[in-house]
């Protein structure tokens, strides 16, 4: 029986695609790419070698983060004519960080039917094997490149408990490293690196051991980062000023982070946490 259906609209098949390992593309996402009339593709060059080497041929057709308004017309518009197309990504599962949501919003607006064709995306295999927790987790993709925002993310996601998902460019990892120094401290980190590639590895340590060996590391990272500890977290308030202060600085934060997270965990202001600082002489 055909994969694809037979009604007079057509279908948007989200495919998932390898990230890295060729092998890694379920029998039912070859089908569908082997039975739709069009593949739309973040870049065509490189998922033409991935169909070269499933010996598929189909119409190529970009959709990238640069055009994605103007190609979801496109697409829309054919699939209303009843083509049955395909979403690709360079890697893995599109909308992962890669384009998608656009048409597949639109989609669900016209009421075109969507189907996942479900395969690899690094985060989730990053995360299994990580050893971190798995129940819950937070997937924050990259992080902003405004400092700003960027900032408020990290301040954002400091205090779950839950394991977070980054995902980085390795030419940015060390300066991604320091800036997760600076705001959620020395925490534990999985670098798993180069995924289902030759190169595969994990890397487990703590953030100041991974920036000193970040110059090292090259090909493509998932950054899995411990969630904060609830308990010590809650135990925090029993502590005195002075020891407050000590926690903090241990895991190498700057004064003037320590003085904002202190306020915030007693929920008080800034100001008055300085005020008090100023008084006294243990903490200069
Ligand atoms: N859609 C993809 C997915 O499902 O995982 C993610 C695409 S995003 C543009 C690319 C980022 O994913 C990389 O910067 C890296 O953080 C991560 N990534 C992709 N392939 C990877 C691999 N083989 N090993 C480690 N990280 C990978």
């Amino acid at each position: 029986m055909k994969e694809i259906n037979q009604k007079e609209m057509g279908t948007l098949y989200i495919v998932a695609t390898p990230i890295g390992n060729l092998e890694d593309i379920t029998l039912r996402a070859i089908k569908v790419l082997k039975e739709v009339d069009l593949i739309a593709a973040e870049d065509t060059r490189h998922t033409l070698k991935l169909l070269n080497h499933l010996e598929i041929s189909k119409p190529l057709m970009s959709y990238h983060r640069h055009n994605e308004d103007v190609k979801t017309d496109i697409l829309i518009k054919e699939l209303k004519q009843g083509k049955q197309i395909a979403l690709v990504s360079d890697a893995g599962t599109p909308g992962i960080c890669d384009p998608g949501e656009e048409v597949i919003k639109k989609c669900i607006g016209e009421e075109i039917p969507i189907v996942p064709i479900p395969g690899a995306c690094a985060m989730i295999n990053a995360l299994i094997c990580s050893g971190l927790a798995t129940k819950e987790f937070v997937f924050i993709g990259f992080l902003p490149l405004n400092k700003k925002n960027r900032k408020e993310k990290l301040e954002e996601i400091k205090n779950t408990t839950k394991t977070m998902i980054l995902y980085e460019a390795p030419h940015k990892l060390e300066t991604t490293l320091k800036d997760l120094k600076e705001i959620i401290g020395n925490r534990k980190i999985v670098l798993a690196r180069e995924l289902t590639k030759i190169h595969e590895e994990y890397i487990r340590e703590n953030i100041d051991v991974l920036i000193e060996k970040a110059k090292e590391l090259k090909g493509e990272f998932v950054l899995i980062i411990e969630g904060a500890d609830k308990k010590e977290e809650n135990d925090l308030l029993k502590l005195s000023l002075q020891e407050h202060y000590a926690y903090y600085e241990k895991k190498g934060i700057n004064k003037k982070e320590i003085i904002k997270q202190i306020a915030k965990d007693r929920n008080v202001s800034k100001n008055e946490i300085y005020q008090k600082f100023i008084n006294t002489d243990e903490i200069k």
